[in-house]
């Protein structure tokens, strides 16, 4: 089978290997199609915090049950799936308490300690295999994972009926929590970006100001416009120094600032602004199954319009040009999906 290993920073190599044989509780599945996320950018410029290379990467992906493991009791071949890409040890603190995205021992697929889907075919333990309803096609099913990041966001948050809502960053998370923020009954969203195409596409997904904060002064803005009441809620999808001390100027007394975002790099940040305004910090991480369940739901009944994020497909064989594009940014690009297998 053919795998896209990256083998070094800006580097990924195509590789023909075996396919993988599953365990007792495993599944072997043919991919069909793998998502490029921010995250596998990250690993790919060498500047994800917890990615080494060598590694196959992709997390957000789609497929179809090849052979199933001796213990395997809930899956046969031919079934359609998708996969809950954190494999965590279920016996840490916090596994034991209902937080298993934050498992201290926890490895993701295509991620950290175990290779990914840009790869024909990829073995997976069969309890983070979950079945794809009918009508939900291969492409929409790569984009429920960086669904469930929202929903998990949005869910922790505390979002409130009515609340005034700012999110930082239209990529494809910043625009599925916007769509998960407005589900969830936000009053107003507000959301920013340096580029006009990701804010014309907020806007058509139901973003009620758009800003671009290269041409608008963000912070003064939003305080002249919303005045005392402000924002009660910010997600940083973005996570770079700029937009958590943009968070923190824009954020009134009592405001609660959701990170999304992966940080490149370490962020200082001014602490005596978090204690005189009782702001709350939260950091968002991954889902667990209740996120990931409610986003194939949301697909399905076709409440999120996932379709209308992906601006590019490239065959396996091509994934370096894929990548190539996304770095380089010179086209209008949000979702960029592999076609792993025909
Ligand atoms: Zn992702
Ligand atoms: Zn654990």
């Amino acid at each position: 089978m053919l795998q896209a290993k990256l083998v070094a920073p800006e580097k990924i190599s195509l590789e023909n290997v075996e396919i993988p044989t599953p365990g007792k509780n495993e599944v072997l599945i043919k991919v069909k199609v793998c998502g490029i996320c921010g995250s596998d950018i990250h690993s790919y410029k060498g500047k994800h915090p917890f990615v080494h290379p060598p590694i196959v990467l992709g997390h957000e992906f789609s497929g179809v049950i090849h052979r199933v493991g001796g213990g395997v009791k809930n899956f046969s071949p031919g079934d359609r799936v998708v996969v809950e890409p954190n494999i965590v040890c279920g016996k840490c603190y916090n596994c034991l308490h209902g937080r298993y995205n934050i498992c201290t021992n926890l490895k993701v697929i295509g991620c950290v300690g175990y290779d990914g889907a840009f790869s024909e075919y990829i073995v997976v333990p069969e309890n983070k295999v979950l079945k794809l309803p009918d009508g939900i096609s291969f492409d929409d099913a790569a984009l429920v994972e960086p669904l469930a990041v929202a929903v998990h966001a949005v869910r922790k948050s505390g979002q409130k009926i009515g609340d005034r809502v700012l999110i930082l960053g239209a990529g494809t998370i910043g625009l599925l929590t916007l769509q998960v923020a407005n589900l969830a009954g936000a009053r107003e969203v507000i959301i920013t970006d340096l580029l006009s195409y990701r804010l014309e596409k907020a806007k058509n997904l139901g973003a009620d100001k758009v800003i671009n904060p290269e041409l608008e002064d963000l912070v003064e803005l939003i305080h002249k416009e919303y005045g005392k009441e402000g924002i009660d809620l910010i997600y940083d999808c973005v996570g770079i120094d700029k937009t958590i001390s943009q968070a923190i100027q824009i954020a009134r007394k009592g405001t609660r600032i959701m990170v999304v975002g992966v940080p490149e790099e370490k962020i200082r940040i001014d602490l005596s602004l978090i204690q005189d305004r009782e702001l709350e910090i939260i950091g968002s991480l991954m889902y667990i199954r209740e996120d990931f369940t409610e986003a194939i739901d949301l697909v399905q009944k076709e409440k999120i319009k996932a379709d209308s994020l992906v601006t590019h497909h490239f065959k396996l064989k091509d994934i370096e040009k894929a990548f190539r594009l996304v770095t380089e940014g010179k086209e209008k690009v949000l979702k960029v999906l592999i076609q792993v297998t025909d």
